[in-house]
């Protein structure tokens, strides 16, 4: 059995995830997560915004998962937000191209290349539709938008789009959050939510879905002033594979310390790799094993055009590199293509620390000439002549000024553009903040924890199968049991059990079936510690606590026992110091 059907198989059988609406027959790509997974999901998610919104201090807010067209005809996804298609002739079967491709040659990135040569690769290598078996050569290879439509209220003429990711939702409402950051750079503002993406084949359980969650930092930033408190993670020593070590021969892994991978030019941005060094921590603490973990930088036919340096954090499991989250430098693109789209400003005042004086030049168009010469374009005009002025006012000492707009020239006396240059005292400019953006697909976290966590040994002659998930993430923390229900043992972990959840522990209270199985229940949801009622607890008060991965066990007084949990669970005491 593979890692993934292993997890999927325990995931059903212990309540992390299973497929959706089964009843029905299911829809491919979604996933309900039972107890053990939404709890498990919630503390990875507490402990980003720990990470991430609080110890940063960024802002958190909580956007629509609908949004009106304009917003995705602004951002780009109604245009370009595809996937490569290919249907079979024979049995109509859709499939995505670039993956046939990458599962049936060594090429690792296809999504990169040009359709036309994912065609040509598709009949080369005699590649055949996975589900009847029929060639695909000389199938078309198209492009699938990924988006999943909607009518904003009743007929069709306002559609509205499920996000395909949580990011436009903070970089449409900039003007407002800004102001609420009293427009003061840098800020950062998060979000966490669902995504929506009509996947051409959804795959391997969590992995590729139609519906997932995403947390999302968006940090605008000054880009000629601000700098990341590089320092604080500069020791952080981060596995990198970097587009030129992919692309050369021999080209591996690097192992380099933030400040070396900065300092060698390997991560271009130094916010980028700040970034890294924050999240390397970060994946450690939630139990992602770092021995299969690797960031690889986008190679130049994978990034965005506006993105000037992009790393993605892969997980390994089975073999196969899992993309669980993007690190962009996004530049100002963003918040220019909703400036553009939107006419509403997308701007921050940046307040100089002196005034100062500068020569501004000016024009004020006739348009009383303008009007009758250009007809329609007549305010296109005035608006060139007023770009061109800013941006090169030495085009205005003749006698004659031309303009260019669509491509076609308009040449302006002059005298008619009340052209002057003035001094002015300036407080400040109108700059367009750039954006840093970690972007962390949850789900693909959660996968790779499991998957990542899932350990197996021999307890007393038998095999074990337990998670050993970081105390802060286990679904439960501990799990309470009542030896034998009777003479009063259960009335006991009863009331234990009480007093640890008024305390603000997680429990579970099992008392079903002999205690062996009750500890590997609790094994293979990860539970890090189980407390035991016996016979002896009635006399002295004690009670057992074992641990999950060593499966020691230990004698504690009932009282206090829930500052020994805590104090376990959040690492400040270990096992061996009771
Ligand atoms: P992207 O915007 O494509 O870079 O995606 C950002 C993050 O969302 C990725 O790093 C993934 O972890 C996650 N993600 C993207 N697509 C999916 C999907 N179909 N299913 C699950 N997670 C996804």
């Amino acid at each position: 059995m593979s890692e993934g059907e292993r997890l999927t198989e325990l995931a059903k059988r212990r309540g992390f995830y299973f497929p959706s609406s089964s009843a029905y027959g299911g829809a491919a790509g979604f996933w309900t997560y039972g107890p053990q997974g939404a709890a498990l999901k919630s503390n990875i998610e507490d402990a980003w915004r720990d990470r991430y919104v609080v110890k940063e201090g960024h802002q958190e807010i909580s956007a629509p998962d609908v949004m009106p067209e304009p917003v995705f005809e602004a951002s780009g996804h109604l245009d370009g937000f595809d996937d490569m298609i290919v249907e079979c002739g024979e049995c109509g079967a859709t499939h995505r191209a670039d993956h046939l491709v990458e599962d049936n040659t060594d090429i690792e990135e296809a999504e990169s290349l040009p359709n036309e040569e994912v065609m040509d690769l598709i009949a080369d290598h005699g590649i055949e539709c996975p589900s009847c078996h029929t060639s695909l050569a000389d199938q078309p290879v198209d492009n699938f938008n990924l988006m999943f439509e909607t009518n904003i209220g009743p007929g069709s003429s306002s559609p509205g789009y499920l996000r395909p990711e949580t990011a436009q939702g903070i970089f449409v409402e900039f003007p407002q959050l800004s102001e609420y950051a009293r427009n003061q750079l840098p800020f950062g503002v998060a979000q966490i939510g669902k995504a929506y993406r009509n996947e051409i084949s959804p795959r391997k359980s969590l992995v590729r879905v139609r519906e997932f969650t995403q947390a999302e930092l968006e940090h605008f930033i000054d880009p000629e002033e601000d700098e990341p408190p590089l320092a604080d993670v500069a020791d952080v020593v981060l596995p990198l594979y970097s587009a030129a070590a992919q692309e050369s021969e021999d080209g591996g892994m690097q192992e380099l310390t933030v400040r070396e991978a900065v300092d060698e030019g390997v991560v271009e941005s130094e916010w980028v790799a700040y970034y890294l060094g924050v999240s390397k921590e970060w994946y450690e603490r939630i139990g992602v094993d770092m021995d299969r973990f690797r960031y690889r930088q986008h190679l130049a036919g994978e990034r965005a055009h506006y993105a000037s340096d992009c790393w993605d954090a892969e997980s390994e499991v089975d073999g196969d590199w899992i993309e669980i989250t993007g690190f962009a430098y996004r530049g100002d693109y963003d918040l220019s293509k909703h400036a553009k789209h939107s006419g509403e400003d997308y701007t921050v005042f940046k307040q100089y620390d002196e005034p100062i004086t500068v020569e501004r030049a000016t024009v004020d168009p006739d348009m009383s000439y303008l009007g009758p010469e250009f007809g329609g374009s007549a305010g296109a005009v005035a608006d060139a002549l007023e770009a061109l002025a800013e941006r090169n006012p030495d085009a205005f000492d003749g006698d004659e000024v031309t303009v260019e707009i669509d491509g076609e020239s308009h040449t302006v006396p002059v005298d008619k553009t009340n052209f002057s240059v003035d001094e002015v005292t300036e407080n400040g400019e109108h700059i367009r903040p750039h954006v840093v953006e970690p972007s962390f697909g949850v789900s693909r976290i959660i996968y790779t924890v499991l998957a990542h966590s899932y350990e197996t040994d021999e307890v007393d002659g038998e095999e074990r199968a337990y998670l050993d998930l970081p105390p802060e993430q286990a679904p439960t923390t501990v799990g309470v049991f009542p030896l034998m229900d009777k003479d009063g043992m259960a009335d006991l972990a009863t009331d234990i059990a009480e007093d640890l959840r008024t305390a603000g522990l997680s429990v579970t209270y099992d008392d079903s079936g002999a205690i062996g199985r009750r500890y590997r229940r609790q094994d293979e949801v990860g539970t890090p510690y189980c407390v035991t009622v016996d016979y002896e607890s009635l006399e002295d008060n004690e009670v057992t606590v074992r641990e999950r991965d060593t499966t020691e066990q230990k004698r504690l007084p009932i009282d206090g026992l829930a500052d020994r949990l805590e104090q376990l669970a959040s690492g400040e005491l270990t096992f061996d110091d009771l």
